[in-house]
């Protein structure tokens, strides 16, 4: 041992020494669990009733976390464990609060939050829920995949203040619409606070807000939360706030509506007449080694660990900064040091009891392009009996070589023998239960690392499953050695687009996807009602092997477009303009 960590010991006891309410208030700063009990006992013994412990040094903790955070000193991972120090401290008082029946703390405000009907993430909802309850806000948590009438029967049951809703995958940004268009028809005033990666003050401004005479306002991230309630429950501050955010979402608008003019440049046919020119002679496509399904059951974690590209765990906990030079990072690299060493603690008590299991699938089918856009995956080699269709969609604007592309135009035409495959994986089996069992033991920071360590695991698996692809099973870069970084960075041949992303923002897709994988018996993944996968940690997508296949940003497309798909997929034009309405550049009719 050291000077440096028996001097760093010295200092760890010290603050042992100090009154009762200091030491609670530094277990919360610090965020240490492991003497709360006795801490807690002691202040309750101390305390006249047990309710003032928490109205005294428990709420004094919690503002200086609350302040510090505000401040940019403490950061997400911190504010978390901290909120693990008072749940816990909590807890303990509930019973001798009940016993004696002295009332509840006084909350500044009721705060209802809940993932939209037909999506499943909640990782964001958590933690801003957590940075809420720091701050003495009371949250009420419905879950995930809330319709609006639950939404709104609990906002009126429990009389909150505030309506917060969250989503990730784009078919939530309509669920959204429809809550602030029940909320007015309903004759709702509460504010609503809208938050989650697909979320932005655009889409808020423009699609949301004019649907509600009340206020809409569009979260950034959790570090605002806090701000953005305070400003709202304020007598003092709402009219202000409510007002400049009024002004600012009718300037997103004036903008937009000046970009939606040049929208899209090309209509659909002279889109197609600009597809990009695979070079199907120079790069004739490679004989897959296998066709059809390959299951992989229960991959073990470490096989995938050493895939797995950290930067987005980092993000995941609002850190800014590449991995592993985040490390070094003058503001936040103790925190994601910290953060990091608990990440692997988790991960290699994973890979000893094994309560998360990685599941997934592959497919490789004989498939063709058979016009512009569409896709035809045949039962066998002769090619003659089509087992499922696949509907592509075309840029029309064209990008800076002049092409439109399309998915599609990665694939040979009729004549030229092709294959396509697409891909399933999840690492989240057991990661839910897992989950669940750290919030019920008012353990929020494992919960919430449980769900991002899943994430993480699956996004690896899908690299991972691709690497095979391209070595074993298609086998068309057998001899392909690249390190963790240039596989991150992509620099292999060939693409995974998943349904929903930029090239493809089709979600529905992933219901082919799905039938052509037997995913759900061959994984447990399942499709919600807005084709979000479940369990969270999962990822699925399309191979296609040819050299010249790029992922681009579909941008926006126009009525011609969206009928022709309408047909090819055998789907109403209102209800594909529906899934469709962010990359719609036009108005659709009512
Ligand atoms: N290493 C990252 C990988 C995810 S992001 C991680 O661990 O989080 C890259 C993936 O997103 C791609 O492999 C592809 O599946 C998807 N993707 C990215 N851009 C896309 C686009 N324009 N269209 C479709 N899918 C895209």
């Amino acid at each position: 041992r050291g000077d440096g960590s028996s001097a760093e010991k010295k200092e760890d006891l010290a603050w042992r020494s100090l009154p009762v309410n200091e030491r609670i208030a530094h277990a919360l700063v610090k965020g240490i669990t492991a003497f709360i009990d006795t801490d807690i006992e002691e202040a309750r013994q101390q305390a006249e009733r047990p309710i003032h412990v928490i109205e005294g040094p428990l709420m004094d903790g919690m503002n200086i976390v609350g302040d510090l955070f505000g401040e940019g000193k403490m950061f997400l991972p911190q504010v978390v464990k901290s909120a693990r120090v008072m749940k816990q401290a909590v807890a303990i008082l509930i019973p001798y609060i009940e016993a004696e029946k002295s009332g509840e703390v006084q909350a500044k405000g009721k705060i209802l939050m809940a993932t939209v009907k037909g999506d499943v993430h909640d990782i964001g909802k958590n933690i801003v829920g957590v940075v809420l309850q720091c701050n003495n806000y009371d949250v009420v948590d419905l879950g995930v995949m809330v319709p609006a009438e639950k939404i709104l029967q609990v906002a009126r049951d429990e009389k909150v203040d505030i309506i917060g809703l969250s989503g990730l995958i784009t078919p939530s940004l309509d669920e959204m619409v429809h809550v602030a268009k029940e909320m007015q028809r309903q004759g709702f005033s509460l504010p609503i606070m809208i938050g989650g990666a697909t979320t932005s003050k655009a889409h808020t401004a423009v699609k949301i807000a004019p649907q509600y005479d009340h206020t809409v306002v569009y979260v950034a991230d959790a570090s605002r939360a806090v701000g953005v309630a305070s400003q709202l429950l304020s007598d003092q501050l709402r009219p202000a706030f409510t007002e400049k955010l009024r002004e600012e979402y009718q300037q997103v608008r004036d903008r937009q509506a000046k970009r939606q003019l040049k929208a899209a440049s090309l209509n659909y046919a002279q889109a197609c007449a600009q597809a990009f020119p695979t070079d199907f002679v120079t790069h004739p496509p490679v004989t897959p080694k296998m066709t059809g399904l390959k299951v992989l059951d229960d991959v073990p974690l470490e096989t995938l660990i050493p895939r797995i590209d950290w930067t987005p765990f980092f993000i995941s906990w609002d850190l800014v900064g590449k991995y592993p030079a985040i490390f070094n990072d003058k503001v936040v690299g103790d925190e994601a040091s910290k953060l990091f060493a608990d990440a692997q603690t988790m991960l290699q008590d994973w890979v000893r009891t094994r309560p998360v299991k990685a599941r997934g699938v592959l497919g490789i089918w004989p498939a063709n392009r058979v016009d512009s856009d569409t896709l035809t995956i045949y039962t066998d080699e002769s090619r003659q009996t089509p087992l499922q269709t696949l509907t592509h969609l075309r840029q029309q604007t064209p990008d800076k070589e002049g092409f439109c592309k399309s998915l599609a135009d990665f694939v040979a035409p009729v004549g030229t023998p092709d294959w396509i495959g697409g891909f399933a994986v999840t690492a989240g089996i057991g990661a839910e239960e897992l989950a669940k069992a750290y919030e019920a033991k008012n353990d929020d920071y494992s919960a919430i690392m449980v769900k991002a360590l899943a994430d993480r695991l699956a996004e690896a698996f899908a690299e991972y499953l691709h690497e095979q692809l391209r070595k074993v099973y298609w086998g068309y870069a057998a001899d392909e050695d690249l390190d963790n970084d240039q596989l991150i960075r992509e620099a292999y041949q060939g693409i995974r687009p998943a349904p929903g992303y930029p090239s493809c923002p089709d979600h529905t897709e992933k219901g082919p996807l799905f039938e052509l994988l037997n995913a759900t018996e061959h994984t447990g993944l399942t499709l919600t009602e807005s084709y979000a996968m479940y369990p969270t940690a999962a990822v699925s997508g399309w191979y296609f092997a040819h050299p010249q296949a790029r992922y681009f940003n579909l941008g926006k497309i126009t009525r011609d477009q969206v009928e022709k798909a309408a047909a090819s997929k055998a789907m109403p034009l209102s209800e594909l303009e529906r899934w469709l309405s962010p990359v719609l550049g036009y108005e659709p009719e009512a």
